[in-house]
C-alpha cells in the first residue's frame, strides 16, 4: 500500500515470514501430532494477524492453505469432492459482513435463510460409500486427499458399514469426536499409567484415529456425528439432510435451527451457547450454512472454504492473574503433577485459584516462573490451564527460571522418567504419599466406598504406621484409632463398622480399588461384568482380556503384570482372608448375557436398535459393530444381508427378534 514507507514495508514482510513459519509449526502440532502448544483462540489470532498483514501486499499474497493433517504414515487417498474447512470469526458483526457478501454474490436482496448448528470440536472425516458399502474413511488431509483411516473408523459403535437406497457413490461428511466422559476416563487412566494426558477431547480423538492398532482404537470408543454430504447430495435444502442421515442409521445433528433472517443470528447463537453445555461433545462455536442447496452450488467455493458456510466461534474465558507458587501432587502410581497456585481470579462465574500445569516440559516450553502474571483459560468443562505468561510484566523483575525437582517432594527418592513418558514418577514403592493415595483411592466413592475413612484419617493412620497397605484396613483394631483427632468412641465404632460393611461389595468396586494402571471405574465395571468372579479375572490372559470391548492391549498387559507381582497377590490374599463377598454388579440387573458379544443386522420390527443395545448391556452383554471372530450371537431382523451370510459362514448362532425376546424373559 502506498501509505507504507519502505521501512514499514520491510518490517511487515519480515513479520509475514515469521508468522507463516510459526503457523506452519502450530499446524503440525495440531493436525499431525495432536499435541498443540497454544489454544485455538491464540492460533486464530495469529492467523488473523497474518491475513491483515498480507492484505497490505495484495500483489504477492500467497494462496491460503488449509491445515494439513496427513501424518505421512497411513495411506492417503483422494476425496471424490474436495473437503474444505470453514472461514471463522469471533466477532458478531462479521456475521453481517458474511451475509452481505453472500447476498451481493448471489445478487439477492431478500433475506437469506440459514441452518445454524453447533460446531463440534472434533475431526472432520469423509465416509465414502460405494453401492451402499463403506469403502473408505478419509481425514480432511490437505482438502484434496486425506489419510485412510477406514479400519479405525469401522470400530465406531453403531456406524453403519452398509447403507441402503443411496446413489452409487455417496460421501457422508461429519466429525469424529470423543465424548467428555470417555475423555476423562482415558485421561485419568493415562495419568495413572504415567502417560501424557491429552489437553482436550479433540486431541485425544485425533491421536486415536491415527493409531495403527485398531484394538486400542476400539477401546477408546470414538463416535461419529454426520452433518453433511459431499457427492450424492440431491436435496433441495440442507435441513432435509439431517433427517436423511438419521434414516441411514447415522447419529446426526439434532440441534439445528433455521435462521430466517440474519437479524436473528445473535439470539440463536445465545440459545445454542446455553444448550451446548448439555451436549456430550465439546463445541467451540456455531456453523451457519445457506439452507437452499441450489444457492450453495451457485456460490461454490474458494480454494480453502465453501462460500456458503461460515463459523462463529466462542471466545474462551480467560483472565490474567499472579502465579503465587508451583506445588506438586504425588499420585498413587507415583506420577508427579505440578499445580499452579494462583491469586484467585474470576473465570466464567467461578473463582479459580489452582490450574493445571500438565508436566515439567510444559512449564519449560512456556517458561512459566513463580511470580509471573499468567493467562488462565477455561474452555467448556475442561479444567483451567495456564496458556501463556505476560512477559511484558516480567521486565525489570528478577524472576528465577523454574527448575523441575529431581527428587520426590515427599520421600526424596530420585525421580524416574521413562523415555516415552512425559511424566516424572517416584519409583519408591514405599513412598508414603503413594501409599496414602492408594488407600484413599481404595476407600473412595468409586471404589470400596468406605464412609468416614476420609483423606485426613488415612493420612494420619499411615503416618503413624497403622496402615501400610490396603489390606491393613481390615486388621485395624479399636485401639489403633485412638490416635485420630476428634474421634470419640462413637466415631471409632462407626468407622470400624463401615470397614466391616465394605466386605460385602460389588466386584467392580474391588477391581477398581486395586488401582491397576489403565483400569478406571468404567473398565472395572466391564471386567466385572465379563468375568463375574475375581478368580476368573485374575487368571485371564492378555488375549482373554482383549476380548472385552473397552480393554486395549496396554490395559490388558497392565492387568496381567499387576497380578504377576507377588507383592500384589499377597495383599489381595490378605484382604480376601478377611472374608470379602462379592455380589453381581448393580449395573447388571440380570446377567443373562454376561460376557456375550452380540451383533445386530437387518430391520427390527419390535425394538429400536438402540433399545436392543441397552437391553443387551443391561443384561451384561455388549454389542459389536460387525461380525468378527469374537461375536457370539447375531440378532437378525428382516433383510439381514451381508452380516447374515458372514455369521452363517462362521457358524455364529443367529437369533430372530422373538428368540431375543424369549431369552430376555
Ligand atoms: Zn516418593
Amino acid at each position: 500500500m502506498s501509505e507504507l514507507t519502505p521501512r514499514e514495508k520491510k518490517k511487515a514482510q519480515k513479520k509475514i515470514l515469521q508468522l507463516s513459519a510459526e503457523i506452519d509449526r502450530h499446524d503440525r502440532l495440531y493436525y499431525r501430532d495432536s499435541q498443540p502448544e497454544i489454544s485455538d483462540f491464540e492460533y486464530d489470532c495469529l492467523k488473523a494477524e497474518l491475513l491483515r498483514l498480507e492484505s497490505l501486499f495484495p500483489e504477492n499474497s500467497s494462496p491460503e492453505k488449509i491445515g494439513d493433517d496427513r501424518g505421512g504414515i497411513l495411506l492417503t487417498r483422494a476425496h471424490p469432492t474436495p473437503m474444505l474447512s470453514l472461514e471463522n470469526t469471533y466477532n458478531l458483526t462479521e456475521i453481517l459482513n458474511f451475509n452481505g457478501r453472500i447476498g451481493r454474490l448471489l445478487k439477492i436482496d431478500t433475506p437469506l435463510i440459514y441452518v445454524v448448528e453447533p460446531k463440534i470440536d472434533g475431526l472432520a472425516v469423509n465416509l465414502i460409500y460405494e453401492q451402499g458399502q463403506l469403502k473408505y474413511a478419509l481425514t480432511r488431509g490437505n482438502g484434496t486427499e486425506g489419510d485412510d483411516v477406514t479400519d479405525n473408523v469401522k470400530t465406531i459403535e453403531g456406524l453403519p458399514l452398509h447403507i441402503e437406497n443411496v446413489s452409487d457413490l455417496i460421501e457422508i461428511r461429519g466429525e469424529i469426536y470423543m465424548d467428555q466422559a470417555d475423555f476423562q476416563r482415558i485421561n485419568r487412566e493415562r495419568s495413572d499409567g504415567g502417560e501424557i494426558p491429552f489437553a482436550n477431547a479433540r486431541n485425544l480423538a485425533s491421536g486415536t484415529l491415527k493409531l495403527m492398532d485398531s484394538g486400542e482404537v476400539r477401546s477408546r470408543r470414538l463416535q461419529f456425528i454426520a452433518h453433511g454430504l459431499g457427492m450424492g447430495n440431491n436435496f433441495q435444502r440442507q435441513s432435509e439432510i439431517y433427517p436423511f442421515l438419521e434414516r441411514l442409521g447415522f447419529q446426526s445433528q439434532k440441534y439445528f435451527y433455521i435462521c430466517e433472517k440474519i437479524g436473528d443470528a445473535e439470539t440463536i447463537i445465545r440459545q445454542l451457547d446455553g444448550e451446548r453445555k448439555r451436549l456430550p461433545y465439546h463445541t467451540d462455536g456455531v456453523v451457519f450454512k445457506i439452507n437452499e442447496c441450489l444457492l450453495q452450488k451457485n456460490l461454490g467455493t474458494t480454494a480453502k472454504a465453501p462460500r456458503w458456510a461460515f463459523a462463529y466461534k466462542f471466545e474462551p474465558e480467560r483472565a490474567e492473574t499472579i502465579l503465587r507458587d508451583i506445588t506438586f501432587q504425588v499420585g498413587r502410581t507415583g506420577v508427579i503433577t505440578p499445580v499452579a497456585e494462583l491469586e484467585p481470579v474470576n473465570l466464567s462465574g467461578s473463582w479459580v485459584s489452582r490450574a493445571t500445569l500438565h508436566n515439567g516440559d510444559d512449564i519449560e516450553k512456556k517458561d512459566i516462573r513463580i511470580g509471573d502474571r499468567v493467562i488462565v483459560e477455561k474452555s467448556g468443562e475442561i479444567i483451567p490451564a495456564i496458556v501463556a505468561v505476560n512477559l511484558e510484566n516480567r521486565k525489570n523483575k528478577a524472576l528465577e527460571k523454574f527448575i523441575f525437582p529431581k527428587n520426590c517432594p515427599r520421600c526424596a527418592t530420585e525421580l524416574l522418567r521413562l523415555p516415552e513418558e512425559v511424566a516424572c514418577r517416584c519409583p519408591n514403592e514405599n513412598c508414603r504419599e503413594q501409599i496414602i493415595q492408594k488407600i484413599i483411592y481404595f476407600a473412595s466413592k468409586t471404589a470400596m466406598d468406605i464412609d468416614s475413612l476420609g483423606d485426613a484419617v488415612v493420612r494420619k493412620l499411615v503416618e503413624n504406621g497403622k496402615l501400610k497397605t490396603i489390606a491393613d484396613l481390615y486388621a485395624l483394631h479399636r485401639e489403633d484409632l485412638y490416635i485420630l483427632d476428634n474421634f470419640g468412641d462413637r466415631s471409632i465404632s462407626r468407622l470400624l463398622s463401615n470397614i466391616e460393611h465394605s466386605k460385602k461389595t460389588e466386584l467392580w468396586r474391588f477391581i477398581n480399588g486395586l488401582g491397576i494402571a489403565l483400569v478406571g471405574e468404567k473398565t472395572a465395571k466391564d471386567l466385572a461384568n465379563y468375568f463375574s468372579s475375581l478368580d476368573a479375572f485374575m487368571g485371564a490372559s492378555v488375549d482373554d482380556l482383549m476380548q472385552i470391548r473397552g480393554v486395549g492391549e496396554k490395559a490388558a498387559q497392565s492387568i496381567v503384570d499387576f497380578f504377576g507381582k507377588e507383592k500384589n497377590m499377597d495383599t489381595i490374599h490378605r484382604i480376601l482372608d478377611n472374608g470379602l463377598e462379592f455380589s453381581i454388579p448393580s449395573t447388571v440387573k440380570n446377567p443373562k448375557f454376561s460376557g456375550k458379544l452380540f451383533a445386530i443386522t437387518g430391520k427390527l420390527e419390535q425394538y429400536a436398535r438402540d433399545e436392543v443395545k441397552v437391553l443387551i448391556e443391561q443384561n451384561g452383554g455388549s454389542v459389536a459393530n460387525g461380525i468378527n471372530g469374537s461375536v457370539d450371537i447375531l440378532i437378525a431382523g428382516a433383510g439381514g444381508g451381508q452380516k447374515l451370510g458372514e455369521a452363517e459362514a462362521k457358524n455364529i448362532p443367529i437369533w430372530s427378534e422373538n428368540d431375543f425376546k424369549n431369552a430376555l424373559k
